[in-house]
Formats: C-alpha cells, sequence, structure tokens
C-alpha cells in the first residue's frame, strides 16, 4: 500500500464511507497538519463520494477527479493557494447550477483556513443549506482560522498524525533508502508531507551530525552559548534538532537497558557522549518533549535553544551525584 491510500484507513474516511450508505451530510471540513497533502487527501474523499465503486480510482469519473477536470467537482483555489471572495461568489452562483453528469455536485475548498472572513462569512448560508444534491466539502491546516460560524456548520473529519511505523511501510516503495527513510520518519512530525520533505533533504545527514557532534561536544555552561548560537544560525531547523536528538536519546535509552536500538547507525554517532545514563537520558527526553511544545507556542527561540541545552546538562548532573 503507497501513501497515498493510508489516508483510506483513517476514521475520517470510515465516516464518510457510512455516509455514503446512509445520506451525505451538506457540507464537511477535513482537518489536517499535512497542509501539502490536503488537496490530494481531499481528492480521495471527493472519489469516494461521487464514484459509484466507492473511490476505485480507475473509472472514468476517478480519473476525471484525479486530473480535476470532472464537470460536477469542482476544487478551489484552482491555482496557486489564494482563495478570494469573487471566488467564492461564483462557488455559489454555482452551486445554484443542476449537476451536469452525476446526480449530485460537489464543492471543494481547499486551504479553507486562508480564506479572509469576509469569504468565510459569504459562505455561511450556502453552508448551512446548499441548494439541494450539493456537497461542500472544505479542507484546513488550521482550524483556529476559520470563524466559529464556519465550524459549527459543518462536519468535522481529522486526519490523525500516522505512526512511524505506518508511515515507514507506506512510504517505502517511494523512498527506497530504508535506513535514510527510518530516520526522516522518526523525526518528522507524523505526517506524509514532512516526512518526504525530511526524506529529500540533503540536510538531513549533516542536521544528524550536527546534533550528535552537540551531544558529544556539549559539556558547560560555555559550550552552551557555543552551540546555541549555532542552532541559531540554521533556527529554521530548531524544530527538526530537537526531533533528532530525541531520537538519540531513545536510542541511547535501550541500549542502556539492553533494548535492541532503532537506529543503529545513526547511534554511532553519538558513541563518545558521557554522562548520559538511565536518569540523565529520561530526564533530557521529558525537557526535549517540552521543548517541542513550547516550540510550537512561538517561544522565543533562541531563548528556548538555551533553555534545551541547560536542561540537558542539568540532567547530567543531578544524575551524575545520584
Ligand atoms: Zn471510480
Amino acid at each position: 500500500m503507497g501513501s497515498d491510500r493510508l489516508i483510506e484507513r483513517t476514521n475520517a474516511y470510515k465516516v464518510v464511507e457510512n455516509d455514503k450508505k446512509h445520506g451525505f451530510f451538506h457540507a464537511y471540513l477535513l482537518l489536517s497538519k499535512d497542509a501539502k497533502r490536503l488537496r490530494e487527501d481531499m481528492k480521495t474523499f471527493a472519489k469516494l463520494i461521487m464514484c459509484e465503486k466507492g473511490g476505485c480510482g480507475e473509472c472514468r469519473v476517478c480519473r476525471l477527479i484525479d486530473k480535476e477536470n470532472h464537470a460536477d467537482v469542482k476544487f478551489l483555489p484552482e491555482k496557486g493557494d489564494k482563495i478570494l471572495t469573487e471566488d467564492v461568489n461564483a462557488l455559489i452562483e454555482e452551486s445554484y447550477v443542476k449537476p451536469l453528469e452525476e446526480d449530485k455536485k460537489l464543492f471543494l475548498i481547499v486551504g479553507a483556513d486562508k480564506m479572509p472572513a469576509v469569504a468565510q462569512n459569504k459562505l455561511l448560508k450556502t453552508l448551512e443549506e446548499p441548494p439541494a444534491n450539493v456537497i461542500i466539502f472544505l479542507g484546513a491546516s488550521n482550524e483556529y482560522a476559520l470563524l466559529p460560524t464556519v465550524r459549527s456548520r459543518v462536519k468535522t473529519l481529522s486526519v490523525p498524525l500516522y505512526g512511524e511505523q505506518e508511515l515507514y511501510d507506506a512510504l517505502l516503495p517511494e523512498c527506497p533508502d530504508g535506513e535514510k527513510l527510518r530516520l526522516a520518519v522518526s523525526c518528522g512530525d507524523g505526517t506524509i508531507g514532512r516526512a518526504k520533505e525530511l526524506y529529500g533533504d540533503t540536510k538531513l545527514e549533516s542536521l544528524f551530525d550536527f546534533t550528535a557532534e552537540l551531544l558529544v561536544n556539549m559539556n558547560s555552561s560555555r559550550d552552551v552559548l557555543e552551540y546555541s548560537a549555532k542552532i541559531m544560525k540554521m533556527r529554521e531547523h530548531l524544530g527538526d534538532v530537537f526531533n533528532i536528538a530525541a531520537l538519540y536519546f531513545r536510542d541511547m535509552l535501550a541500549e542502556s537497558e539492553g533494548a535492541k536500538a532503532d537506529n543503529p547507525v545513526a547511534l554511532e554517532k553519538v558513541r563518545g557522549a558521557s554522562g548520559f545514563n538511565r536518569g540523565s537520558l529520561v530526564y533530557a527526553l521529558e525537557k526535549t518533549a517540552e521543548a517541542v511544545r513550547r516550540a510550537s507556542y512561538n517561544a522565543n527561540e533562541t531563548m528556548l535553544a538555551e533553555w534545551w541545552l541547560f536542561a540537558i546538562l542539568e540532567g547530567k548532573h543531578i544524575w551524575q551525584k545520584s
């Protein structure tokens, strides 16, 4: 099974599959953290809704939807990622035109969270009570950018974050370097888009090297300032450094407990790191998880990097004494 079919295993998909049997809701909202895949995932839902066989992927309807060329299935925006109020006006007008080929019409708004509030407001009435045989399907990655009035009028479907093994298995056919893929999924964020991006990123290897070097060489407060300055020079990768460090900590912990490391090749890179024992590793993992959380709240990055580095040192210090 390829990564494009992972969505079919989700509860979100099953909900719509069930609605197909018992009657569709008039408006849906697909929430997914994976903004890069949103359009593709929405296409999968369009096929499920419109295809007689429930999204076979091969019939004329499915093929036309794949090409975004079906007369009764409209994607918005057609190009780019901006949705203007005029586009919404056109959609509303078009929703009153009868379906041309099928018994229903489907409008998909990709990135509905990027619609200006005016456009969202225009859509309200249609969302609440679309013309007969019309289904509106919104897709968004940031639910908070949608007006509460929009959210209350749609049936919400959430795409979950995928597990590492699930992502690995699904991506292997298209990302054949298993070792590299393992690293990409384990420092990704549980989305297909990010895992593929990391797999294709030539920086991945150097990020692993840098993070290993940091764990091996950072042993004093002075080192903290040096390494936080280095991290800030590549601040767009701050989250990656946290994720990679967590991966090293997990493997070091597994090894210290006599268990098998997930990434034995990567683990070799931190061989020289000192002061890490069970206590300091568990501590470092907790602090790293907290750093990831803080990063998602737009914390000051320099302070966050320093805080995290000091916490790792502090853990080594605490657990040395005990
Ligand atoms: Zn089909």
